[in-house]
């Protein structure tokens, strides 16, 4: 099943437990605006060429609407609708005031030069500028696209409208960033861990974690688990996969994978096959790297008995399924990976009262959130008997519904 009817089977099973009247139902189905620009570019031979570029605007009940942009060659509207939807619950489940929205531009980034790229960035910023905005929706980086990317939508929009800081997250510090952003999505994934292994009376110290994807969010969450004391036993990237039964020093893996760039030949663990990582002798699995590698083909093999979905949609519905029937504990991905989100909604709000925070504010202000959260979740699961996923659909849609109601819909 892929990610938008996932998303609308989640939408529509938490309707039906909070009771929603078909009328709110389908007005937060359907998408605020859809849009669809050409941007047409001259390569750096002299040529022109034109690549197709989209923004979701799906829902700006609670707050400006908010989402990444990305480049990749399979960019299309269903996908980004998709994402733009579950943007809006995300942010609602975080309780931070935004809805939601999502983007991109079908192309090869790694095929286009830095000239190219900014040149792409700064003709679809031409083309949505009058659609975006501080207090209408504030595009932040996504797959393929990063800070410096940021930084040229900052620039060609305050052409238009002046020095608008607040116009994206995940900026460069120089031009505003928040400190923490880089490492914040990896450690909120590790405070609603926390906050998880707290409510089964349980300790990071005591127990073993399986890393899949060890990038910014996959190397972050290492990071800070083996600080807190775990004991991280096998990590997987592209390159592939090592283990140690004794925990990898993950400061010194981080080192080689920086020296070599990849992850295999490293001194301190065992080489492994990267398939069998997700099937790992583990008490917590963690995929940070792409969708739908947890399925009906594996799901009976897991062994973890806690599963932190980092990475957005990792599992797919039928494996949701056997999963719970082994009593495996899943903490969402519209939840566990919110902490990226909250940061660039911290950012936000520093641009805007022009006062940059400490590090050590962003960090404490993130627990906070990520912590409230979860405690808000428990509550719907204990009100409607039901998991951790549908506790968090059940929080993001009943605030998104509650916003729309108290709007009101008369035109
Ligand atoms: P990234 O590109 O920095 O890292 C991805 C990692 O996955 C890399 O280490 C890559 O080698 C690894 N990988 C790719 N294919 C793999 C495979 N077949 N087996 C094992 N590893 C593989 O990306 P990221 O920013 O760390 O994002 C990871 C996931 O988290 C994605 O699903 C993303 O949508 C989600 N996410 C990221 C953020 C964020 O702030 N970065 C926020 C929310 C959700």
């Amino acid at each position: 099943m892929n990610a938008l009817a996932a998303t609308n089977r989640n939408f529509r099973q938490a309707a039906r437990i909070l009771g929603l009247d078909s009328k709110i139902e389908r007005s937060l189905l359907i998408p605020f605006r859809e849009i669809k620009v050409e941007c047409t570019i001259p390569k750096d031979d002299g040529s022109l060429v034109s690549y197709v570029g989209f923004r979701v605007q799906h829902d700006n009940s609670r707050g400006p609407m908010k989402g990444g942009i990305r480049y990749h060659p399979e960019v299309d509207p269903d996908e980004v609708n998709a994402l733009a939807q579950l943007m809006t619950w995300k942010t609602a489940v975080a309780d931070i005031p935004y809805g939601g929205a999502k983007g991109g531009i079908g192309c090869v980034p790694k095929d286009l030069s830095t000239s190219e790229l900014e040149r792409l960035t700064r003709v679809f910023t031409q083309k949505i500028h009058d659609l975006i905005g501080v207090n209408t929706d504030v595009p932040a980086p996504d797959m393929g696209t990063n800070s410096q990317t940021m930084a040229w939508i900052l620039d060609e929009y305050s052409k238009f409208h002046g020095h608008s800081p607040a116009v994206v997250t995940g900026k460069p510090v120089d031009l505003g960033g928040s400190l923490g952003r880089d490492a914040a999505t990896g450690r909120g994934v590790v405070y609603a861990m926390e906050a998880l292994l707290a409510e089964h009376g349980k300790s990071l110290k005591d127990l073993t974690f399986a890393i899949q994807g060890f990038g910014n969010v996959g190397s972050w969450a290492a990071k800070l688990i083996h600080e807190k004391g775990g004991k991280v036993v096998a990590v997987s990237d592209i390159t592939g996969a090592v283990k140690n039964p004794n925990g990898i020093d993950i400061l010194a893996l981080l080192q080689h994978k920086e020296a070599t760039g990849k992850l295999s030949d490293f001194s301190g663990a065992d080489a492994m096959n990267s398939d069998e990582l997700l099937t790992h002798e583990c008490d917590v699995l963690i995929p940070c790297a792409l969708g739908g590698v947890l399925n009906r083909e594996n799901a009976g093999d897991i062994r973890a008995k806690f599963i932190v979905e980092a990475a957005n949609h990792p599992t797919d519905p039928e494996a949701d399924e056997i999963l719970s029937k082994k009593g495996v504990v899943i903490l969402p991905d519209i939840y566990a990976n919110a902490g990226g989100v909250t940061v660039s909604y911290f950012e936000w709000v520093q641009n805007i009262q022009g006062f940059m925070w400490d590090e050590d504010k962003v960090n404490q202000e993130l627990k906070k959130y990520m912590t409230r959260a979860f405690h808000n979740i428990k509550g719907l699961c204990k009100s409607h008997d039901c998991n951790l996923r549908m506790g968090a659909f059940t929080l993001g849609v009943n605030r998104v519904a509650r916003a729309t109601l108290l709007r009101g819909w008369e035109a």
